[in-house]
């Protein structure tokens, strides 16, 4: 009968407790290892001392996921070798000189790309038996601003490391299993679903569960030395302990809340033909930033370009869902409906209900 049909269902905030509690244990699993940090540092370690063999006054930084506290076992680590001499060499020597040097020095399969819009070296280590799953790596140079917005991420995450982090890893998961995480195939990078996601929690939850770091006053007044980069503001408020004292979120909302919230959101409410998510200014106008889909345009290119628009928190005037195509834009929309779907069924075993989202 419907009475008892009604009895089955759990309580809306059981469903919460338990699908959240279900989250953490999934995201928990699949965190890198201390080994497995351990052996990328000695890496990036062990590159950085070859790379100094070219170029002495060099440094080899993390950045991506291995440094911004959005990592999975077996991530791909991002290398950025910054030169601090006056005098140096090409990115695209520096990439063929590099190229050449790691494939007789070390065990690594070496795939220089020197003419890349991004000039970069892509390597490789097949698995042993200390390392099962192998190693994959690029090292570029000089990307000062990918440095930033990876400190800038890191910095969110540390406000609330457990729903952020929470609500970010799993979306990395489930959008790798649902195939919806391949720029090269026409959906979108972890970068822009991470961006996304600090969307939702800054501009769309009320009350806000994340401040916007980049218009928070500053502590003392700032010059425009200190924070421009490649002409783009790059500033934004980092002291995060000083934060964690003066900023608490009145948004007590769980991470399953929030999570069905986010899918819902991006089914239904975004406006794709229209919006601009911009972490750093809210829902922004097409328009207004001469990124609308230009039907008309000749130009199969510029017609694909700007289906879903993300705005990239300092360079301003790049789109980092460039690369979603309109089937792609169709399939992710799909994918985020199709969550929506699975999750405010409410089904009685939350552990079952992730377990087909993620199928
Ligand atoms: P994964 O674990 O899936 O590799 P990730 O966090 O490393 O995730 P990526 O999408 O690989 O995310 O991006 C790594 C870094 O590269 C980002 O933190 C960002 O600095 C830079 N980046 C990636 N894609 C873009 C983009 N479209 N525009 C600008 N920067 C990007
Ligand atoms: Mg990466």
């Amino acid at each position: 009968s419907d009475v008892g049909a009604h009895r089955r269902l759990p309580s809306r905030h059981r469903f919460f407790a338990d699908l959240s509690q279900c989250l953490f244990d999934f995201v928990i699993e699949l965190l890198p290892t201390s080994e497995e940090m351990a052996v990328k540092e000695n890496v990036r370690k062990l590159l950085e001392r070859l790379i100094r063999t070219i170029e002495p006054d060099s440094r080899l930084l993390s950045f991506g996921s291995t440094a911004n506290g959005f990592s999975l076992r077996n991530s791909d680590m991002d290398l950025c070798c910054l030169i601090d001499s006056e005098e140096r060499l090409s990115a695209t020597d520096l990439v063929t000189m590099l190229g050449d040097l790691l494939e007789r020095e070390t065990k690594f399969h070496v795939k220089p790309l020197p003419h890349a819009r991004i000039p970069i070296v892509k390597l490789s280590l097949d698995p042993s038996p200390g390392l099962p799953l192998g190693i994959a790596c690029d090292i570029g140079f000089e990307n000062r601003l990918a440095l930033e917005n990876t400190r800038l991420l890191m910095c969110y995450a540390m406000i609330d490391p457990t729903r952020v982090r929470t609500m970010v890893l799993f979306l990395k998961v489930w959008s790798k299993r649902r195939k919806i995480n391949s720029p090269y195939k026409g959906t979108l990078s972890s970068y822009g679903y991470v961006l996304l996601v600090i969307y939702f929690l800054v501009h769309v939850k009320n009350p806000p569960v994340l401040p916007n770091l980049q218009q928070m006053p500053p502590l003392r007044p700032i010059t425009k030395e200190d924070t421009h980069l490649a002409g783009y503001n790059t500033w934004f408020f980092d002291d995060i302990e000083l934060l964690r004292t003066r900023w608490h979120s009145e948004n007590n909302e769980s991470v399953a809340e929030l999570l069905i919230d986010f899918y819902r959101y991006y089914a239904r409410d975004f406006s794709y033909n229209t919006g601009v998510a911009s972490i750093r200014a809210g829902l922004l106008k097409k328009s207004s930033k001469g990124w609308q889909n230009d039907l008309t345009s000749r130009y199969h290119d510029s017609r694909e370009r700007n289906r879903l628009c993300i705005e990239d928190p300092f360079e301003l005037d790049f789109n980092v869902g460039r690369c979603v195509t309109k089937d792609g834009i169709y399939t992710i929309r799909g994918e985020f409906m199709r969550a929506s779907r699975i999750l405010s069924n409410r089904p009685e075993r939350a552990v079952v209900a992730l377990a087909e989202l993620c199928l």
